[in-house]
């Protein structure tokens, strides 16, 4: 189902990790096939958002929206495909927190407008939601504060009251009006019946590109959804850049100045593999991690072997780098998706297992360094240790391909509160003993951003400094003193 299957975070069958955010895709293609392009780039983007998938398509007169919980493959089939006609497409799979995985939150949204119809696929997160909402009531006589704490749904709900737009005014009109005064991360694919648009957040917070097929055009999150179905790769869209692609051709336009500050988390562990941001692969930038990581904490061992799949191009790094030999020591359970039925207290107890089982034969009598992407709370690494020591590991060495988490994302990636962050407040040598490691190592800051090939001025790394490009929720209380309780935005 995905490339990487990035849900090592998810080993412990209720145990929450980084989440990823949502994905989105869209494209304009007269006499294609719109519904199934549509339905191939979900398919790629699956790991961006399991919870639910929808497709929405426009004949030019009218958009028809399929959608419903659940993964892409278990919303739609050939019957759901051939009822969307059309010559233009959004789509969207979602992950969600607090908003919950019901039908009503699942996306494309659509709903009538000034000019006729909206459908919208949004990413990210927004920041002065709050204020927005305060417009909405003095503008439309709508209340919205019911939708407060509804994770994405409240953004997704924000952004299409305000681009209802007035009497007489385009959609183009009421996007370039209305977008400056969003705050926060947003990649949108969004149509009425005639067009297609895609719009990136200021701070090109979370990715967004376009690509080229031989009859029109596809706007996707990630690059690899351009390769399925068989679009070229043309440039990612600008921080700031509203795209409009229909019968006259392709335009861009500027909402506003760009100050790029691209999410950093997405090279390390949320885009899949086979994707390039900034034309770097991003397997090449976690293998780059892993040969990082092994100049900065080397250790004396007999094997590396990655936390499956999300560690693997780290731990091949690391690997390489050091000189000791590559081995799969755990196998994952590629079919354990979120869908699958809650264990009892009991089974989940021995949950871990249902995921990922260890290789003895790998493992008995050899000193491991075991290599994963990021910690968040530490349950699934001190599980993971726990396993190879019952395994017969000699010693466990954790290496780490991302710094210390320790501040929360309000930009579309629901980590975990901050209290719950392991690495906020604990020493290294205190969460070393806390997940049972022989030794931890994290890579530096400079080594992480290093092997992104972007400038760091360029990057978000606000989740590991605390360093926030853009203004976070006035209402968020982040400091020492008064330790958030609750990320207040979640991803959609
Ligand atoms: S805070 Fe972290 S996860 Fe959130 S956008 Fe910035 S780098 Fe990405």
């Amino acid at each position: 189902m995905r490339g990487d299957g990035q849900l090592s975070h998810e080993l412990l069958p209720g145990e929450k990790g980084p989440q990823d955010s949502c994905g989105v895709f869209g494209v304009w293609a007269p006499g294609e096939d719109v519904a199934r392009l549509t339905y191939f780039g979900l398919y790629a983007l699956q790991h961006r958002g399991q919870e639910a998938a929808g497709i929405a398509t426009s004949d030019g007169e009218k958009i028809l929206v399929y959608k419903d919980t659940g993964l892409v493959s278990q919303v739609f089939n050939d019957r759901a495909l051939s009822s969307l006609p059309g010559d233009i497409a959004v789509g969207h799979v979602r992950y969600s927190t607090q908003g919950g995985a019901t039908w009503e939150n699942a996306q494309p949204t659509l709903g009538p407008t000034a000019y006729g119809t909206l459908a919208l696929a949004h990413n990210g997160n927004l920041t002065n939601t709050r204020e927005l909402m305060e417009l909405i009531r003095e503008r439309f006589g709508k209340d919205l504060t019911g939708e407060l704490g509804r994770g994405s749904t409240t953004d997704t709900a924000v952004i299409s009251h305000l681009l209802h737009g007035d009497e007489g005014e385009s959609l183009f009109q009421t996007a370039m009006r209305v977008f400056p005064m969003l705050e926060g991360a947003f990649s949108l694919s969004f149509m009425d019946e005639t067009t297609l648009y895609a719009a990136r957040d200021r701070y090109g917070l979370r990715p967004l590109v376009l690509g080229r097929l031989e009859s029109g055009w596809v706007v996707a999150s990630e690059t690899a959804a351009l390769d399925i179905v068989g679009a070229h790769f043309v440039r990612e869209i600008e921080p700031g850049e509203l795209l409009t692609i229909n019968e006259s051709g392709i335009e861009s336009y500027r909402f506003a100045e760009q100050k790029p500050a691209g999410c950093v988390f997405e090279y390390v562990y949320l885009a899949r593999p086979d994707t390039k941001i900034a034309g770097r692969s991003i397997n090449v930038a976690r293998g780059e991690m892993g040969r990082a990581l092994a100049r900065e904490h080397p250790v004396e061992a007999d094997i590396v072997i990655p936390t499956p799949d999300s560690g693997t191009p780290a731990a091949i790094g690391y690997a390489q780098e050091s000189g000791i030999p590559f081995a799969q020591g755990l196998v994952k359970n590629a079919y354990v998706g979120r869908t699958f039925i809650s264990p009892t207290q009991t089974i989940r107890q021995r949950g871990i297992r249902l995921k990922l089982n260890p290789l003895r034969e790998v493992i008995d009598g050899k000193r491991i360094v075991i290599v994963d992407d990021s910690i968040v709370r530490g349950n699934t690494q001190r599980a993971v240790v726990r396993m190879l020591r019952e395994a017969g590991a000699k010693e466990v060495h954790v290496r780490i391909s991302s710094p210390p988490v320790t501040w929360p994302c309000f930009f579309g990636i629901d980590f975990a509160t901050r209290a719950e962050l392991i690495a906020n407040g604990l020493t290294l040598d205190e969460i070393r003993q806390n997940i049972e490691a022989d030794t931890l190592g994290y890579i530096s800051h400079d080594g992480m951003v290093a092997a992104t090939g972007v400038a760091e001025e360029r990057l978000c790394t606000a989740c590991f400094t605390g360093n926030y490009p853009a203004p976070i929720p006035t209402a968020a209380n982040i400091t020492e003193s008064a330790p958030l309780v609750h990320s207040p935005r979640v991803a959609n």
